[in-house]
């Protein structure tokens, strides 16, 4: 009894009122931030091993601070999903995101993650489907990103959900793939195209049981038909040992960082096909 009550009073913590009160003022300061258009995007290449080129850009949320500069989304997603900002965050980087890959040329794809929360909204699919009209990009030309918590929400209508994407001829990507739960079920459960291998297991590229899991990872795709892509790819032994085992498309520093959309012609004359 001594040990819970000393427990319980553990529960207390000073830090937890500091934690609690920064994310209060996070909060306020990105409901400003959404009012003052404080968002960009940021573009980094998918690279098609086989062609020498690029097949595509993932678009990556960037937060420009008035005061702190650059904000990375690791920092400010999980609150603005916390507070119900994600699904205009969401809604507004898919629609610049089309809208930029309308003018590029016709072959690239552009990638968009989707926060699970976003498929609470009854809406998501036709509010897609308005974006793609209103911006003119062919469905065929967007993947959506999803990451595997969003298997662990409601089943059916997120089936439903992607089922509607697919039908549309939206590709569908599992994102930080080999991070979650029973990955390989959702494959074959979901209508998944592509798989991003996680790069946490691209980082220890050296280690045998990580390349054992990219080999089955692989393995297991093509079996499928579904397409894999490397993510965190950073060095040249990186994309030796991937280019070894088959993967066909990879993603990382080593390519390009990611990019604002003013650089994005600088990386296509860069990589183009020889
Ligand atoms: P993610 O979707 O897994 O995106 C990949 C992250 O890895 C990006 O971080 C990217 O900049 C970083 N990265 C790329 N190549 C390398 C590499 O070679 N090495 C290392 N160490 N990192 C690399 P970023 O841009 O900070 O984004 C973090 C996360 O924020 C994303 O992870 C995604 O989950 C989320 N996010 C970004 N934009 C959006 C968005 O528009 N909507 C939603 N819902 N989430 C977003
Ligand atoms: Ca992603
Ligand atoms: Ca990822
Ligand atoms: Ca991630």
């Amino acid at each position: 009894a001594k040990a819970a009550g000393r427990n319980a009073y553990r529960f207390f913590k000073p830090e937890m009122a500091e934690t609690i009160e920064r994310r209060r003022r996070m909060e306020i300061d990105l409901r400003r931030a959404v009012e003052a258009d404080e968002f960009e995007l940021f573009y980094q290449p998918f690279y098609d091993v086989a062609r020498g080129t690029i097949s595509g850009f993932e678009a990556l949320i960037r937060w420009r601070h008035p005061e702190r500069g650059l904000v990375s989304p690791g920092e400010f997603i999980p609150i603005a999903e916390e507070v119900g900002l994600i699904d205009a965050m969401g809604l507004w980087a898919l629609e610049a995101a089309c809208r930029q890959a309308a003018q590029w040329p016709s072959q690239l794809s552009i990638s968009v993650n989707l926060s699970p929360i976003q498929f609470r909204d009854p809406d998501l699919s036709r509010r897609v489907e308005d974006i793609l009209n209103a911006t003119g990009l062919p469905p065929s030309r967007l993947q959506l990103e999803v990451t595997e918590s969003l298997m662990l929400e409601d089943d059916r209508a997120t089936l439903a959900v992607l089922q509607a994407f697919r039908a549309r001829g939206i590709r569908l990507s599992m994102d930080d793939f080999g991070t979650g739960y029973s990955s390989l079920g959702y494959l074959t459960k979901f209508p998944f195209d592509k798989v991003k291998i996680d790069q946490s297991f691209v980082r220890h590229l050296t280690e045998p049981e990580n390349i054992a899991v990219v080999r089955a990872v692989i393995g297991l795709s093509r079996s499928m038909g579904i397409s894999v892509i490397a993510e965190g790819v950073e060095t040249s032994e990186h994309y030796d040992v991937l280019e070894r085992e088959g993967c066909r498309e990879m993603q990382g520093y080593f390519f390009s960082p990611p990019v604002p959309a003013l650089e994005v012609a600088g990386l296509l004359m860069r990589f183009r096909p020889q």
